[in-house]
């Protein structure tokens, strides 16, 4: 399984790069490969397109409906709505129930189908707390997770590996057990010891990200999600005094690959 970082600013689009988006990765036993995008947040987009041609997506999954998370499904519904290929398939998304109905606010129209065309370009599956989703040779387990909005993270099974991806969330018993023995653990350290001890419920930060991550015996821990006012010297630092796996903190285009 590959793992592309496509946006990685935690909370709104940084001066170095775009909120979150994740591309993942699995050839089959046939040989194709499938492509599946981990939330499309403020600016993502844009990258996106210099990784591959949009048009090759298998399915998108949205952790949340915060703007840092799903904004973008606005140009990649222009993208797929007016796209000269017109065999393109409706584009599986799933995400949390409201996005159809947030999309088309957004986008200041009645309905699913855009302007000047006749057909709904994304087949909509609501997300839910426990369900197993299938997408070619990924195998994933959705959980709901600690956030303000409806939430969820990932577990992922493909080709032998395990990846887990946190979503946005605080410290929950859900996402020890979405990290359980993974061989990589994507998660977000939005906040910082001490400077925002005020809020709870809503993000991790670097020394929660690595309690969990030694909770849930993860093999390694990539730190996502933060915003351009941090340094991301301080999560990493606060996750080494808590984790003593490997530790990365991802940036913009980076590719991890897991192995079986
Ligand atoms: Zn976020
Ligand atoms: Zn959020």
């Amino acid at each position: 399984m590959r793992l592309h970082v496509i946006g990685c600013s935690g909370s709104f689009a940084g001066p170095d790069g775009a909120a979150s988006s994740y591309l993942l990765e699995q050839e089959d036993a046939d040989g194709r490969v499938w492509r599946v995008l981990m939330d499309l947040g403020s600016g993502a987009f844009g990258p996106l397109q210099s990784v591959i041609d949009p048009a090759d997506l298998d399915a998108v999954i949205i952790s949340h409906l915060h703007p840092d998370h799903y904004l973008d499904l606005t140009g990649l519904e222009v993208f797929w709505a007016y796209h000269e290929r017109t065999d393109l398939p409706q584009l599986p998304i799933h995400a949390p129930a409201p996005l159809p109905e947030r999309l088309s606010a957004v986008l200041s129209r009645d309905g699913r189908i855009p302007d000047g065309t006749d057909r709904v370009p994304f087949e909509y599956g609501a997300l839910t707390d426990g369900q197993e989703l299938r997408i070619g040779p990924f195998e994933m387990t959705v959980r709901e997770v600690q956030h303000p909005v409806e939430a969820y993270g990932f577990r992922i099974r493909a080709g032998g590996s395990v990846l887990a991806y946190s979503g946005d969330t605080d410290a929950c018993p859900a996402l020890d057990e979405l990290a359980a023995d993974a061989d990589l653990f994507l998660c977000e350290a939005g906040y910082v010891e001490g400077r925002d001890d005020r809020f709870t419920g809503v993000h991790l930060t670097g020394r929660r990200a690595g309690d969990c991550a030694a909770r849930a015996g993860a093999r390694s821990l990539a730190l996502t999600h933060i915003p351009a006012w941090t340094d991301p010297e301080v999560p990493l630092a606060e996750a080494r005094a808590a984790f003593p796996g490997e530790i990365t903190m991802v940036r913009p285009m980076d590719i991890l690959e897991l192995s079986s």
